[in-house]
């Protein structure tokens, strides 16, 4: 099948892909330059993580996300992933990071919790006594 995919962001282009490998011939029509600086995709840096809120499915959406980065870096012959994993610091009972680790327990995905001493002898930049834990 002939399909036309209208914009060359990450979508487009990811969209086009699957298509491609699926056997079809596709044109894309994007606006601007390749990439568009205006695109919301048109930069180098993104995180992808696996902490979120309980309830969302997020962190298992990311798994598959995963499998489909593993997918497209082999198709390329090389990774842009820099897998450097990161660092949730809870300064408030109910905060964004502890919300965050309620939905990595709720998914299994494993993390490690430092109490704040640990967690400032590991990551200086951090201010003892600002702190309620990091992971
Ligand atoms: C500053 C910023 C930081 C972000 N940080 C993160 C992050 O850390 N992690 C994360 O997961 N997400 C992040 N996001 C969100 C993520 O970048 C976007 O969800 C994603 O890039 C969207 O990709 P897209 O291909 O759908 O859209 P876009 O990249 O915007 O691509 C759409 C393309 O379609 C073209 N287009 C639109 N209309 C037409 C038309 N009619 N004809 C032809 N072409 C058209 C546009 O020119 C553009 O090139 C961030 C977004 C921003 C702006």
């Amino acid at each position: 099948m002939n399909v036309i995919v209208v914009g060359a962001g990450i979508a487009g282009l990811s969209t086009a892909w699957s298509l491609v490998k699926a056997g079809h011939s596709v044109s894309i029509v994007e606006q601007g330059p390749i990439p568009n600086p205006l695109a919301a995709s048109g930069d180098h840096h993104r995180i992808i993580r696996r902490a979120y809120r309980a309830g969302t499915g997020y962190g298992r959406l990311i798994t598959e996300a995963y499998q489909a980065w593993d997918e497209m870096w082999a198709d390329l012959g090389e990774s842009h992933l820099d897998a450097r994993g990161f660092v949730c610091i809870s300064r408030e009972p109910g905060d964004e990071a502890e919300e965050y680790r309620e939905g990595l327990e709720e998914g299994n995905f494993p993390f490690e919790l430092l109490e704040p001493d640990a967690a400032v002898e590991r990551w200086p930049f951090l201010e003892a006594g600002s702190f309620r834990y990091a992971y």
